[in-house]
């Protein structure tokens, strides 16, 4: 693999492109667009690939996982609502594309993932060769993190097959979980906004594809 930490004109070009193509499909939120138009993608696909960073399709990133697609962690991102200095909790760190867009964002990010190969990359390539800090967790996160506790916000880059209950536990009050929920072939978009102790609003979105949350309270 050959990896290149190098923002070009031509990938700067084909960035703006893609924040284009995103207003088009319907991303209306400007800071999620600025941010999108921030992260250089091409940073996590191997050089030979560089020429797919841009385009709105989620790619393999090997251990058998995918960077989401553009739209996606877009569509995600807006519902969050981050407000800079949120405390956010990324459940699936993968590539770690998602975490540097709530980063640009103005989130505190905790990340967790369970491929060790996957957590081991990022927690070093993330800050090293990107500039990008977060709170990295080797872990199970279909449990949330109970640690760090309680999160302005939760957002779940995997598909679950329910609502895991510890993830609304650890939300703060007016706190707003974004999770895909459904079986293994598709997933509705589910927020949950925490409006008190007990007490959920759930709103039922669009249908995506996922790979499986798998663990203790998952797959
Ligand atoms: N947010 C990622 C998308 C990753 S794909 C990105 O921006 O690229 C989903 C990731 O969730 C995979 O890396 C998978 O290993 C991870 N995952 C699945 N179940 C998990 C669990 N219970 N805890 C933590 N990570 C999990």
């Amino acid at each position: 693999m050959a990896y290149r930490y190098i923002d070009n004109y031509r990938e700067q070009g084909a960035r703006k492109k893609l924040v284009e193509e995103l207003k088009k499909k319907g991303i209306e939120d400007e800071n999620v667009l600025n941010a999108i138009g921030k992260v250089p993608r091409h940073y996590f696909f191997d050089e030979t690939f560089w020429n797919q960073a841009y385009k709105d399709i989620a790619f393999p990133i090997g251990a058998g996982q995918t960077i989401s697609q553009p739209y996606t962690v877009a569509y995600q991102s807006q519902l969050l609502h981050i407000q800079k200095g949120d405390k956010v909790l990324e459940i699936g760190t993968g590539s770690g594309y998602q975490c540097c867009i709530l980063l640009e964002l103005g989130a505190k990010v905790y990340t967790i993932e369970r491929q060790e190969k996957l957590y081991y990359h990022t927690s070093v390539i993330l800050p090293e060769k990107m500039g990008y800090r977060a709170r990295f967790i080797l872990g199970d996160g279909s449990k949330g993190n109970a640690k760090y506790a309680p999160y302005d916000k939760i957002i779940v880059t995997a598909g679950a097959p329910t609502v895991p209950e510890e993830l609304l536990k650890q939300l703060k009050i007016g706190g707003i979980l974004v999770i895909p929920v459904g079986d293994q072939e598709s997933q509705k978009m589910v927020t949950v906004l925490k409006v008190g102790e007990h007490d959920y609003e759930k709103t039922v979105l669009d249908t995506f594809r996922f790979v499986p949350l798998v663990g203790d309270k998952a797959w």
